[in-house]
């Protein structure tokens, strides 16, 4: 069962190839466009979390890690953790959009619930989903699927964290060859406490890459496992997060998963996928966060009014939804790109399992800008939720205490975003050479334009949203500016300079999701009419401002660090051209229209 696509229709870009085309509103998706049985599965992800997670809040701040195992196990029996699970494993093979909207809406109520389901259903069953074998799936995705048993995955170690395939976990083979002898430590594994399976990292002889390895997991039978204490964490109390120690754990030769090597691979590519359903699970706690913020700023009464009523407040109001909207509108467009990529690789033959996987792995690059773009976002909107509660925001009895604290990890988890930043552009810059996406031809025009004469050639700044369009298609230039003469200068060396690096993914990041954004609500104009969309059309120029801030402020970090003499005037002249507004928006007005909208609903309305 998937999705309706308009797969053939749509005009579907490359991954990374946002960054030198022009997207059509018509070809985005949007949260407005979910199916009849999407919306059924959000009511219901919903209905559960509402009455089952969010009244325990409190309880999960208490470290009650069977609570977080009894939830897991009623979301299985939802049927929740076997979304994305094809049917014939018992799961309910949903499409892309689908499993990424219930890892949204199941995630919002707190950390610890959102890390085990992440853990289960993504990276703890997904390399089996996108790697095992018949036999493999036949076995284990139907337990899985049903929460009948729970899942982890076990890359880190002491020694490898980021440089996950240094590992030193040792996997033998048996004299007889019948299984492998895994030896070796791992450390901050999710789930760990109660899981039945584990996917397991180890390295055989001196192989250059690990191997990925199913392991079985029973406590009554441990099979030379063991476990270490539960982690004292500053966030997400409730969920389970302990060392593993494998002491000459037996392993049957058929639980490898893919082949010997592979390893390193399975985990990148699970960590794809971990990512953007992380940029999702951090959606709706978002949400959740900006309708306790609202609600309180209505009640809360200073210097005789409610605090909402203050032009301090709304402004933060604003900026909180405006986040959770743009969030929002990328995280869908990428979900239905990757939905639409399986089902074009499926149509012309390849297996769901091939399809899913080169599917994904098309949109690694937007996989890694969303997993920080949106992490970030939930960060500041906590904080911000925790500055409208003043005092009360620093009590654990309120709600955004332990809401700041659960997000703190999801900017370091699913590899870091420093990594995440650097792996984006890395990942841009390898599929320019291999062809992929042509960065070089777009860059050399913009080097002539800039030598040129600038055309004079002006749209209708009256045609919404005309102003915005040719600004994103100057700050794509920004990125072709700053990252291509990079590229020339620095060649292979590139990796060597960070900083560089970490400003061209801040560029990629602005306006990926700037550029979601404004494409969803003009979608939604064509659609609904201008006025249903009066915040929308707010919230999408008052992000593009900020993102031409930051773009401006990164670039401008790049240029004069790397480029000297002629070239850098150049560059900061291009700098100034192409981040140039003809007509300035009001952005306090802007911040109004949201932030009336926001207050008079008294909840996220979006
Ligand atoms: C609560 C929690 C749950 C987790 N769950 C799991 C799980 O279920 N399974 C699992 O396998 N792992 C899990 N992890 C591990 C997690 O993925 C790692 O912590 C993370 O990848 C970072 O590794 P590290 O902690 O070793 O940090 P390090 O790699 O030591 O990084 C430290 C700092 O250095 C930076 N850094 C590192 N390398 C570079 C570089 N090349 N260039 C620039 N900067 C760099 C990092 O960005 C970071 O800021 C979990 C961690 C936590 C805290």
């Amino acid at each position: 069962m998937s999705t309706q696509t308009d797969t053939n229709k749509k005009d579907l870009l490359r991954g990374g190839q946002f960054i030198v085309r022009e997207s059509k509103a018509e070809d985005i998706f949007t949260p407005e466009d979910f199916t009849d049985e999407q919306k059924m599965m959000k009511d219901s992800v919903t209905e559960f979390v509402d009455r089952e997670i969010w009244p325990r809040k409190e309880e999960f701040e208490k470290k009650n890690y069977q609570l977080t195992e009894e939830l897991m196990r009623k979301a299985g029996e939802m049927g929740f953790l076997g979304v994305s699970v094809p049917e014939e494993y018992e799961g309910l093979g949903m499409g892309f959009v689908t499993t990424m909207l219930v890892v949204d809406y199941i995630s919002g109520a707190t950390g610890s619930f959102s890390t085990a389901f992440g853990a289960h259903s993504g990276i703890g069953t997904l390399p089996i989903t996108l790697y095992g074998t018949e036999e493999q799936k036949k076995k284990y995705l139907p337990k899985l699927s049903t929460g009948e048993w729970f899942g982890s995955y076990a890359l880190t170690e002491p020694g490898a964290g980021s440089d996950a395939n240094s590992g030193k976990t040792k996997a033998v083979i048996s004299e007889d060859g019948k299984y492998y002898s895994i030896t070796g430590q791992k450390m901050w594994i999710s789930n760990a406490g109660f899981c039945n399976l584990m996917i397991v990292f180890a390295r055989i002889e001196d192989d250059k890459n690990i191997t990925g390895f199913i392991v079985e997991y029973d406590s009554e039978n441990p099979n030379g496992i063991s476990l270490g204490e539960e982690e004292k964490k500053l966030g997400i109390h409730s969920s389970s997060t302990r060392q593993v120690f494998f002491n000459d754990t037996k392993v049957p030769v058929e639980n490898m998963l893919s082949e010997r090597g592979n390893g390193f691979k399975i985990a990148m590519n699970a960590l794809n996928v971990g990512r953007i359903k992380l940029a999702g699970a951090c959606l709706d706690a978002q949400r959740r966060v900006i309708d306790g913020a609202v609600k309180y700023a209505n009640e809360r009464v200073q210097f005789k009014t409610a605090i909402a009523n203050f032009g301090a407040i709304q402004s933060k109001l604003a900026e909180m939804a405006t986040s959770a909207y743009v969030g929002e509108s990328a995280s869908y467009r990428a979900a239905k790109d990757i939905e639409d990529r399986i089902n074009l690789r499926q149509e012309a033959g390849e297996s769901h399992q091939d399809a899913e996987l080169k599917g994904v792995e098309e949109y690694a690059i937007e996989c890694s800008l969303l997993k920080v773009a949106v992490s970030e976002d939930l960060q500041n909107c906590t904080d911000e939720g925790i500055q409208i509660f003043g005092g009360m925001g620093f009590s654990a009895d309120a709600m955004m205490e332990s809401a700041w604290r659960d997000a703190r990890i999801t900017r370091i988890y699913e590899g870091t975003n420093e990594i995440n930043r650097m792996l984006a552009v890395g990942m841009l810059v390898k599929k320019a050479m291999k062809g992929h996406v042509d960065l070089l031809g777009p860059a050399t025009k913009v080097g002539e334009e800039l030598t040129g004469i600038p055309s004079f050639d002006k749209p209708d700044y009256s045609i919404l949203f005309a102003e915005e369009k040719e600004l994103l298609a100057n700050l794509k230039k920004v990125f072709l500016m700053v990252a291509g003469s990079a590229v020339q200068k620095f060649g292979a060396e590139l990796e060597a300079h960070q900083q560089l690096l970490l400003a061209s993914a801040d560029i990629l990041i602005e306006i990926y999701m700037a550029e979601s954004a404004i494409l969803r609500t003009e979608k939604n104009v064509k659609r609904f009419g201008e006025d249903s969309q009066k915040e929308q059309i707010a919230m999408s120029k008052l992000y593009l401002y900020k993102a031409v801030d930051i773009i401006v402020q990164r670039a401008k970090e790049g240029i004069v660090s790397f480029a000297e003499g002629d070239e850098q005037r150049m560059m900061l002249m291009g700098l100034k051209r192409y981040t140039k507004y003809q007509n300035q928006p009001n952005v306090v007005a802007l911040r109004k229209v949201i932030a009336e909208k926001v207050i008079a609903e008294n909840n996220y309305p979006f």
